[in-house]
């Protein structure tokens, strides 16, 4: 018999990880409108940008407007994704007290996405984590293409196990690992994350998870049975990294919270106002995004049991 936590809490990424890699650029003022209605719709963690370079990811060029603009009265926890030193001293800067850092688990990824190496790529995690406690900030540690890479392959997991430990004595106060590529399955999911959980005591294990091969929502399942509760996702399934090649799709917040609630496990999520902001931004891109739910509970034809 399975045992399913009584709720999930869920991170949405879509204003980062699925807005990156859309050309067409989002105005400041539309993406402070979406995190409004992220806000209203019960979801209390929103990662709202990233510092990164705005040459190569031109639609997070705003990060600091976009801080500038957020809401700090509301019931959510703002974060930013890092990749280096300069990144989290922007985040900082911009008056955020959560940041989510990260590198790559995979040594080939890390050279072609960051331009370091695996042990630079360390370094610079430490860096990060370092700078970050001087500055009073949350720090979530994050390993990409933990689950596997399109240019190695399977990633060894003592290698995965040895950066998260390095990363813990370094103080970080969460972990995520993500499956970037979409490469992981219910079973290498659960190996790999019960280990982590064990290394990681009582800090909370997010799992950041990619649709690519379609496994998204089953690997999602297979980690909340042996107990995982924290989970990245984005509105209508949007996103991807636009270093991987295929790598299209997060698993779609409605999606999770729809399939978690029919299930009795608690998300807080209004499932309708997140779909509605699907909706807009699929008319926006004029494009139909990969998750499912957002496009199911907009047509009558269709009887939907909650
Ligand atoms: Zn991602």
């Amino acid at each position: 018999m399975n045992s399913y936590p009584p709720y999930i809490v869920i991170e949405e990424q879509g204003l980062r990880d699925g807005l990156q890699s859309e050309k067409r650029f989002v105005p400041t003022d539309k993406k402070l409108e979406i995190i409004g209605v992220v806000a209203d719709a019960g979801i209390k963690r929103i990662q709202v940008t990233s510092f990164v370079n705005p040459k190569l990811i031109p639609q997070m060029a705003d990060a600091e407007d976009v801080c500038r603009g957020l809401d700090w009265s509301r019931d959510a926890l703002y974060s930013a994704l890092v990749l280096n030193a300069k990144g989290l001293e922007r985040a900082a800067d911009a008056g955020l007290r959560h940041v989510a850092a990260s590198i790559s688990a995979s040594d080939t990824h890390s050279r072609k996405n960051a331009n370091a190496s695996l042990p630079e790529a360390r370094k610079r995690i430490a860096e990060m984590i370092k700078n970050g406690k001087k500055r009073g900030l949350v720090i979530r540690g994050e390993l990409q293409c933990v689950f596997g890479c399109r240019f190695e392959g399977r990633i060894d997991p003592n290698v995965v196990f040895d950066m998260i430990k390095e990363q813990l004595d370094l103080g970080i106060d969460e972990v995520a690992l993500a499956d970037s590529t979409g490469m992981a399955n219910p079973i290498s999911i659960q190996d790999i994350s019960t280990k982590v959980i064990e290394l990681s005591g009582d800090k909370h294990v997010f799992l950041h998870l990619h649709d690519t091969e379609g496994k998204g929502l089953a690997n999602a399942l297979a980690a909340m049975q042996i107990g995982i509760a924290h989970f990245d996702t984005a509105f209508g399934g949007t996103g991807g990294c636009p270093f991987i090649k295929g790598a299209s799709g997060n698993i779609s917040t409605e999606d999770l919270a729809f399939m978690s609630e029919q299930m009795g496990i608690e998300t807080g999520v209004d499932v309708d106002k997140i779909a509605a902001i699907s909706r807009s931004l699929e008319a926006y891109f004029n494009k139909q995004f990969s998750g499912k739910i957002h496009r199911v509970i907009d047509r009558e034809d269709i009887q939907v049991v909650r």
